[in-house]
């Protein structure tokens, strides 16, 4: 703090000066200052004190412009650690290691009792079946027969399109475009490659570039760079549908005597739980979701690794199958819209980029990590779901919650 602190504090008191404006106090104060002083402002007027939040080991200096505005501090999560989950990606090889950032007691242990059982049994295939961000803007024309217009010029421009939108960025590559129109409104969605990256900023940063193209050369106007068909941050079908960022199959095969011994269940109760829960549960709630908790392990281990938190809306929706097969139990997810990534947004901050190297992601060659990544948290939702629904065929949810969520 400098040692003119308290003196600036008052004199913010007295000027009633914003908290993001405080730099006009004093010009020299650094962002760590800034933000200290932020703090102490906010302690003074809210007769509360942020000592916690103010002692962080973060470096505003390097944080504010890319990751944070009108910072005040830190919050700090434990983190626990899920491992070695055996993982056969197409990408995502061996004994691999999954962080989890959660105050849930009960949480790590269930899923690391879901890795160590499909460890037990052979490990977890992973695929992914798709990769593309999309952006989709919303255009308004003066007609139906305009927006046909408007599509057929994007559909036969598809290649001026791309040079447009590759002059923004080094990796995002425009794959696909689809027009939907209803009425006088046309949503256009792109598909970008964006290699390592979860690209939502590169995606939207190029989609600009073709809309001003787009506006230039049809009738179509520019209403929204987002038209809600993109879908960011919302539950939607079409990304279930379309798939969004990776869409990623996990399936393991686990051995009777290993879901009677590490699930204490069996493979006849998983599946009787899956069905009636996840498949009639979720179909009369009317869910966008049939498993039983993805966001979980989503959640946890977007925090930890630096990816953005508020996708697990849509990267939740997904569906977990089970079927007994002879003497074993066969357990898949299907995660449509896994968005992360290994660079960019919060990937490169110093404990998130340590968590991610411990998840092997930064061993893969240059445009394999994301894929890694998007693979390791799959194969971790895996064990969450296994996990969880073996606690609920033996009815022992509420007692591990009581004993290691509750026991202080
Ligand atoms: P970003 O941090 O904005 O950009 C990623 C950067 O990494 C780009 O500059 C890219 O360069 C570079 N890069 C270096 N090596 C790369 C590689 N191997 N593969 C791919 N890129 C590489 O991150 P982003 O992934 O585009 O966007 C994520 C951020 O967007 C998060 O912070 C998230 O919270 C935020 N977000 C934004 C919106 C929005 O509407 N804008 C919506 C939701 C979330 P080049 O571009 O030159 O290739």
């Amino acid at each position: 703090m400098p040692e003119n602190t308290e003196e600036l504090v008052r004199k913010a008191l007295a000027k009633s000066t914003p908290l993001h404006r405080l730099r006009e106090l004093d010009p020299a104060l650094d962002e760590n200052q800034l933000a200290r002083l932020r703090a102490r402002v906010l302690e003074a007027r809210s007769g509360r004190s942020l000592s916690s939040v103010s002692s962080t080991a973060l470096d505003f200096e390097r944080l504010v412009g890319r990751n944070i505005e009108n910072p005040i501090g830190g919050v700090t999560i434990p983190v626990g650690v899920v491992g070695p989950i055996v993982v056969h990606g197409s990408v995502a090889r061996g004994e691999v290691y999954l962080p989890l950032a959660t105050t849930e007691g009960a949480l790590v242990a269930s899923v690391n009792r879901g890795a160590s059982a499909t460890s037990k049994s052979g490990g977890v295939l992973v695929r992914i079946l798709r990769d593309g961000m999309t952006r989709a803007p919303l255009f308004k024309t003066n007609s139906v027969d305009q927006s046909l217009e408007a599509r057929g010029w994007i559909e036969d421009n598809f290649v001026r399109l791309k040079g447009a939108a590759e002059e923004t960025t080094r990796h995002g590559k425009l794959e696909a475009v689809q027009v939907f129109i209803a009425g006088s409104n046309m949503f256009v969605r792109f598909t970008f490659d964006t290699g390592d990256a979860m690209g939502m900023n590169m995606v939207t940063i190029a989609t600009q570039r073709m809309c001003a193209l787009i506006e230039e050369n049809t009738h179509a106007k520019l209403v929204s760079l987002s038209g809600n068909m993109c879908t960011d941050k919302k539950p939607a079908h079409i990304n279930s549908l379309l798939g969004r960022g990776k869409s990623v199959v996990a399936e393991a095969r686990i051995k009777r005597d290993v879901v009677e011994k590490v699930l204490k269940t069996t493979p006849e109760e998983i599946v009787d739980v899956n069905m009636r829960k996840n498949m009639v549960g979720s179909s009369l709630s009317g869910s966008f979701a049939q498993n039983a908790h993805f966001a979980n392990v989503l959640a946890a281990s977007f925090i930890a690794l630096g990816q953005d938190p508020a996708q697990v809306v849509e990267c939740s929706q997904g569906s977990t199958f089970a079927e007994v097969r002879k003497d074993e139990l066969y357990f898949s997810v299907t995660l449509p819209t896994l968005e992360v990534g290994a660079v960019g947004g919060g990937t490169w901050l110093n404990q998130q980029k340590e968590l991610i190297s411990i998840t092997g992601a930064l061993d893969a060659k240059e445009g394999l990590r994301g894929k890694w990544l998007a693979e390791v948290i799959a194969a971790g939702t895996l064990c969450g779901e296994l996990s969880l629904l073996g606690a609920l065929s033996s009815n022992t949810l509420a007692s591990s919650h009581a004993k290691l969520g509750r026991s202080k």
